[in-house]
């Protein structure tokens, strides 16, 4: 069976309206998903972003996130298929209990929660065979320790190509693009 790491924002759910609308609220500007090219957002100060950042991981606002169509369905898929769920997030370490009340709220199945910064190292150290992922950064980390990546499409990381990177549009290309890599792991 594999061993599956899942991040959460802009891979469980549609982050970026939170972000723009945190933003727009306390700066005044406008960040739109689809000029969003580039990883980096240097239209803030590094202050301003992770205020805005942090403001994003509040109780109020993980609590309120949606989640992708067919993204928790196919979660428990790979969960009740004995594949074991990482879920992991770039986030505070006090964001954890709002988080895991979040993922239980949704009906996301997982065996352990990791809510911290250094998520490619942790995912070497438990062996994580996939990670799903939208972050350039994290997806070309993993692919140098030999993790296999899927994403959804963003407009940040839509240039990437190469072996072992899936990009989806949706969870459910993703679920179908995926499963034969499962398939293998799980042999
Ligand atoms: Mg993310």
């Amino acid at each position: 069976m594999a061993r599956i790491a899942l991040d959460i924002d802009s891979t469980l759910h549609h982050y970026w309206d939170i972000f723009d609308r945190v933003v727009r609220e306390r700066f005044g500007i406008e960040l739109p998903h689809e000029r969003q090219t580039d990883w980096g957002i240097t239209v803030l100060e590094r202050d301003q972003l992770r205020e805005c950042v942090a403001e994003t991981h509040s109780e109020e606002n993980i609590l309120a996130a949606e989640p992708y169509p067919h993204a928790v369905e196919t979660v428990r898929a790979w969960s009740a298929a004995g594949h074991w769920i990482h879920a992991t997030s770039h986030r505070a370490e006090h964001t954890r209990d709002a988080t895991a009340r979040w993922l239980d709220a949704i009906g996301l199945p997982y065996d352990d929660l990791h809510c911290s910064y250094d998520k490619v190292s942790r995912c070497v150290e438990l062996g994580i065979d996939v990670l799903v992922d939208d972050s350039p950064v994290n997806i070309t980390r993993a692919r140098e320790h030999g993790i296999l990546t899927a994403t959804i499409e963003h407009p940040w990381n839509a240039h990437l190509t190469g072996d072992g990177v899936v990009i989806a549009r949706d969870w459910r290309e993703l679920r179908e693009r995926i499963a034969p890599l499962l398939a293998k792991l799980g042999a």
